[in-house]
């Protein structure tokens, strides 16, 4: 049986008895209040290109792969997703096709509060025209102007905003927050401030993630290690950690840091396992967001974002405009502490872990946090000697400590 003494949201301290043994009353992980509100989905005839379904997300990235969209066709808004929480938001509008836009706010009036809007050129709607979210985004409404569609976010209070476009399936995504970026200055005692962490199992449910030659998954490897690292986190360290999923789920990639930005946390870790077509890659990686500069780096971005290869360097190139240049340090930061720990807590066990180091690319899971934010690839399940590994309860561990040790480095100003 396992013991979760992790502090509930909003709770102080997580538990623990004075002797310094786990409370052994099961604790659930914090929740965090997000909103997933149903899809709505435009009454239209277009590529299945927003479904929320992931598999027939990838039929459409392969349909986007093999048969691009007709420049001169309209731009459809197919769908428009709602993350909804009391402190930060994120509404993501899928589109049939890339579109110019613009972003402005509009100030309360007698009658309306602050506004925010997007205006996406040339583009159509045929769905609902009201869809009530909650929280800091009240509703989000559409209306057509001259040539443009107008995606209006009523707002509780003004707020920081991001908005940015990813492509297969083409969407704009526009995060919204009552707070700036937590960018983890230091203290004057050098201590980081890290009370809220989010531990991301990559992939889930239908979708296993990479799969190794003796058929271990990626999925059950992702989520056994941030099972294992999260009673640590906060049993040792005081953390508040939540996941963003806790079983064998799916969850989307635009959902993830939704739940994170939501949480108000302060590290965002994502965990995978690598794979290549070269069954001799190996080693323990971490990959920040941000341009990319080499291939290896392109294409374990595009097969953790469920895109081609042209998509995932398409959004390394703009990756800057999304990022904040003290969060972006934080994460180097992060990732630099988690390859030394985790190398440092397998090599004295297992020969010839390979350093992949610290590499940049445009993921999309890390696109939007608004906290530092690391992408952890533990090792090569292609690999079979890292699958054979990978499939140890002690090897798990071992990275799971690494993690752990990484993120009490990270808060002592490390
Ligand atoms: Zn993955």
């Amino acid at each position: 049986m396992r013991f979760w003494t992790l502090a509930l949201l909003g709770a102080v301290a997580c538990k623990s008895t004075a002797a310094g043994q786990p409370d052994p009353t099961p604790a659930p992980f914090p929740r965090v209040e997000l909103v997933a509100t149903p899809s709505d989905a435009a009454q239209i005839e277009a590529p299945p290109s927003s479904d929320v379904d992931a598999g027939a997300r990838a039929a459409a990235t392969a349909a986007a792969v093999t048969a691009p969209a007709d420049p001169r066709a309209p731009v459809m808004v197919t769908q428009i997703e709602r993350y909804g929480s009391k402190d930060s938001a994120r509404i993501v509008v899928f589109v049939t096709r890339q579109a110019e836009y613009d972003v402005g706010e509009l100030d309360a009036t007698a009658t309306l509060g602050p506004r925010l809007y997007v205006d996406i050129a040339g583009a159509q709607y045929a769905g609902r025209r009201n869809l009530d979210v909650g929280g800091i985004v009240q509703r989000v409404r559409t209306g057509d102007g001259e040539g443009r569609l107008r995606v209006v976010l009523d707002l509780q209070q003004k707020v920081y905003k991001r908005v940015f476009y990813l492509p297969e399936p083409p969407r704009v995504v526009i995060d919204v927050s009552r707070h700036p970026p937590r960018s983890a200055w230091q203290r004057g005692d050098g201590e980081r401030e890290l009370r809220r962490l989010v531990l991301d199992p990559g992939h889930g449910g239908h979708d296993p993630g990479a799969i190794g030659g003796a058929g271990l998954e990626e999925k059950d490897v992702a989520l056994d290690v941030a099972h294992r690292a999260a009673p640590l986190i906060a049993r040792e360290l005081g953390i508040d950690t939540l996941l963003t999923r806790d079983g064998d789920e799916f969850v989307a990639l635009d959902e993830r840091v939704a739940k994170a930005n939501a949480f108000a946390a302060d590290l965002f870790i994502s965990i995978h396992c690598n794979a290549s077509e070269s069954p001799q890659s190996h080693g323990v990686m971490s990959f920040v967001l941000d341009v990319s500069a080499d291939a290896t780096s392109e294409r374990v971005a595009a097969r953790e974002n469920f895109t081609s290869r042209a998509a995932a360097a398409d959004f390394s190139s703009n990756v800057r405009s999304v990022l904040d240049a003290h969060t972006a340090r934080s994460s180097l930061r992060f990732a630099q502490l988690l390859q030394r720990s985790s190398l440092a807590s397998v090599s004295p066990f297992y020969r010839g872990v390979q350093d992949g180091g610290v590499r940049r690319a445009g993921f999309y899971v890390l696109a939007g946090a608004r906290m530092p934010a690391v992408l952890f690839e533990v090792s090569f399940i292609s690999n079979p000697t890292e699958e054979s590994r990978l499939d140890s309860d002690h090897y798990r561990q071992k990275l799971a400590d690494g993690i752990v040790n990484a993120v009490r480095a990270y808060r002592e100003g490390k």
